[in-house]
């Protein structure tokens, strides 16, 4: 009872502190160049973008694909995005990254931007604050290892927005890239309908949209021949409205 009453609480605060962030980016006081670039570190680094706000004209969408890279599907994935010229951003776990080094150089090479997302992928629920944060900044250290390079985005596994992951992307000077426009691939009764008809009905010009291109259920890779042919069939939405894919920006106004 006491524990259920304390959760309640812990939602309840948790809804109120995701609603929060998802107030437009706040408006820097005026002041040097100096100090607000300073703020803008302090605050805009760690600061959950769910979508990016739409510049008079745009119609770029940002597709997302999370937990992979995965042999077969990242490729399939890459061989849709690259039929019209469409860019996607992933967000592999380090520990993916590691057993499939040459999905992530494909990914790099096609022209699409990576972003980590832990090493283990672990379960909010479970793991200590201390392991997660670990997590955290294994999985992005692993990846930049194998690309070489800074890695500048980070989404926490399970789309966890607590001060755990906040530090982690401040520290780790990444962007903290959320959704807005949830295909449900995850679901475990999704099918290649209702991934599509999920992300219409949030689709607009900013949309930062999340696929899955590797899933484990029971210990096991799942199958992910739906979600390919999902966005293969959101893409050509797409194209009839006039909109692009595009990787997720490392700057700019949250939507
Ligand atoms: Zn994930």
């Amino acid at each position: 009872m006491r524990g259920g009453g304390r959760s309640t609480i812990h939602q309840g605060m948790r809804a109120m502190f995701v609603e929060r962030l998802r107030a437009p980016l706040l408006k820097l006081p005026p002041g040097s160049s100096l100090r607000r670039s300073v703020l803008r570190r302090i605050v805009g680094a760690a600061w959950p973008t769910y979508a990016v706000a739409n510049k008079a004209g745009s119609k770029e969408i940002f597709l997302t694909f999370d937990d992979g890279p995965h042999p077969l599907y990242t490729k399939q994935l890459l061989a849709v995005l690259a039929q019209n010229g469409h860019k996607a951003t992933f967000f592999m776990t380090g520990r993916q990254a590691a057993q499939h080094r040459s999905a992530v150089t494909e990914v790099l090479d096609a022209g699409h931007r990576i972003g980590s997302h832990g090493s283990a992928h672990l379960d909010w629920e479970k793991a200590s604050k201390r392991n997660r944060f670990k997590d955290y900044w294994r999985g992005h250290k692993e990846l930049e290892k194998i690309v070489g390079s800074r890695v500048k985005l980070f989404r926490p596994p399970h789309g966890c927005v607590d001060l755990v992951s906040l530090a982690a992307a401040f520290v780790l000077r990444a962007r903290f890239s959320m959704w807005s426009s949830d295909s449900l691939d995850w679901q475990l009764q999704a099918s290649t309908a209702s991934m599509v008809a999920n992300v219409k009905k949030t689709l607009e010009p900013g949309s930062i949209v999340l696929f899955h291109d590797h899933i484990v259920h029971n210990h096991e890779a799942q199958d992910r021949t739906q979600t390919v042919a999902a966005v293969e069939r959101l893409l050509q939405h797409v194209e009839e409205l006039g909109m692009k894919s595009a990787v997720v920006p490392l700057r700019g106004r949250n939507g």
